[in-house]
């Protein structure tokens, strides 16, 4: 029996916040379909994280506001390797089975830069 494949998640971020994929309008925060069902208040923040989830053939795309983005999607901030800027938010994050990356832009200097974890030696692999 071969073990479930994890789906692949990537992570994107914008500070301007996304538009739907047809630019008609700003993206919405995704849990907002959920509350409107509950009839809670949807939230107004920016739309700033796209979370785009592959398994096999079947995307699945969800927006969220920084204060909705589930914890386990959520990047890790870096610090700018080449100026004293800290918590520099990844410009894109791309997760593997084993390993993730992250490309970062400092929004102070504007240097460029990557990381690669191991997921396996976070213990996070499944
Ligand atoms: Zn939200
Ligand atoms: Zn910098």
């Amino acid at each position: 029996m071969s073990p479930r494949r994890k789906p692949t998640v990537n992570v994107h971020y914008r500070a301007d916040g996304w538009t739907l994929p047809d630019y008609s309008d700003l993206a919405g925060c995704s849990p907002n379909y959920q509350r409107g069902l509950n009839g809670e208040p949807a939230c107004t923040g920016t739309v700033v994280w796209k979370v785009v989830e592959e398994q096999g053939l079947v995307q699945t795309i969800r927006f969220y506001c920084d204060a909705d983005l589930p914890a386990h999607v959520r990047p890790q901030v870096d610090n700018c390797p080449n100026c004293p800027r800290q918590c520099v938010q990844p410009a894109a994050e791309y997760r593997g089975d084993v390993e993730v990356s992250h490309l970062y832009r400092c929004p102070a200097c504007d240097e460029t830069w990557s990381t690669n974890r191991d997921l396996r030696a976070y213990g996070e692999a499944a």
